[in-house]
């Protein structure tokens, strides 16, 4: 099958699935943003997305996203673009030069040098309060819950040049995302009680969407589903 023919069956596929999911849990399909994870894939993949109605791609790496980026802008192919992975604060200021939201924001050292970034740019970065529910893997991204308000703090009086979007989490590996997802909408309610902006919910991929749209998700982060499995696994 051509990639053309072949991506545009799997998108219908994944929107019909996030359509239903909005229908069964009492959600408007608006509110649920389907972000694209074209990460390890070509930006020919991205401009055939673009073509088939894509308006939110992600990407976890620096420098390949902005290499994606920069060639797409070039080619005239306008996107909003989300940098979901782990972020070395070496990295932040570059990465803010073609961001539009950043959902990895995990301690305030980021935070800070993203906000130093996105004055050097002058642009305007949203970010996402990455939440980690995992309480037996210590590695993994993401503040704890209890954490959550400090870093919400910095980011609204140390970073002037970020908007604070809302929050993110990556369900923990081989558990019910299910209580994760319940929990991060609670965080989530109360932070928009002191910043009523920061209303996004980033929350659900390729396995796990569905769940995602029933604890409120309005951003979804699909991969595999849409593209196939990576041709590198991560
Ligand atoms: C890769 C990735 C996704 C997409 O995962 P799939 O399983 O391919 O749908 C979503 N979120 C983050 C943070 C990712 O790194």
């Amino acid at each position: 099958m051509e990639r053309r023919d072949e991506l545009a069956q799997n998108l219908a596929a994944v929107q019909q699935r996030v359509a239903q999911a909005c229908v069964q849990h009492g959600r408007s399909p608006d509110e649920v943003t389907l972000v694209v994870v074209t990460k390890t894939w070509p930006a020919s993949d991205v401009a055939i997305l673009a073509e088939l109605g894509v308006t939110d791609v992600g990407e976890n790496r620096h420098p390949e996203a902005g290499d994606k980026q920069r060639e797409l802008a070039a080619a005239g192919v306008d996107l909003r673009w989300h940098f979901v992975g782990g972020l070395q604060t070496n990295k932040a200021g570059a990465v803010t030069r073609y961001a539009d939201v950043v959902h990895s924001v995990d301690r305030p050292k980021l935070a800070r040098a993203l906000d130093r970034g996105t004055e050097a740019a002058g642009r305007t970065v949203r970010c996402l309060i990455q939440v980690d529910f995992d309480t037996t893997d210590p590695g993994r991204a993401g503040v704890p819950p209890q954490d959550v308000q400090a870093l919400a703090d910095v980011l609204v009086r140390e970073c002037p040049h970020l908007e604070l979007g809302g929050v993110m989490t990556v369900a923990p590996l081989g558990q019910d995302p299910a209580p994760s997802f319940a929990h991060l909408r609670e965080i989530s309610a109360e932070l928009t009680r002191t910043v009523p902006s920061a209303t996004t919910i980033s929350a659900g991929m390729s396995e796990d969407f569905e769940v995602a749209i029933a604890h409120g998700a309005t951003h979804v982060r699909v991969g595999r589903s849409v593209l196939g499995q990576r041709p590198v696994l991560q």
